[in-house]
């Protein structure tokens, strides 16, 4: 079974702070064919990807027309996913063809700790949602 991998070795609460196991939460998209069903689900699967190093999940939740050709998830640094918070969610709900969600996170990258504040764009296209890319701040 899919959760014989990441979770099974690590016993863990879901990476993205929602205080459910991760096979209960962001697993079953991250490990097996279940999509999320809203645009914040799909960003919390992806911050629990990030925090998992899980690569390919992250390229396969990127919209094709944004996703760049190599994929830094910082492996050679020594980057800690501290924490994650929704600050807001737009749209993104099931009926949705487009959602935006706002989140802060909190990264430690060799040791110090940084906060990152986005607001992510996801567009729904054959019924799956995708990350677009990060809004401009105005
Ligand atoms: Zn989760």
């Amino acid at each position: 079974m899919w959760f014989n991998s990441v979770a099974k070795k690590k016993q863990l609460l879901c990476p993205c702070g929602s205080e459910l196991d991760y096979e209960l939460c962001c697993g079953p998209f991250i490990e097996t064919d279940q999509w999320p069903a809203t645009a914040e689900q799909l960003m919390r699967s992806r911050y629990s990807a990030y925090a998992l190093k899980q690569k390919d999940y992250l390229v396969a939740t990127w919209y094709s027309g944004t996703c760049p050709a190599e994929l830094d998830l910082y492996e050679n640094a020594h980057v800690k996913w501290v924490n994650l918070r929704v600050v807001n969610t737009e749209a993104g709900a099931e009926q949705d063809q487009m959602g935006i969600v706002e989140f802060t996170a909190i990264m430690k990258a060799n040791g110090r700790a940084e906060k990152m504040t986005e607001r992510s764009e996801f567009i729904k296209q054959d019924g799956r949602w995708y990350y677009v890319k990060a809004q401009e701040t105005p």
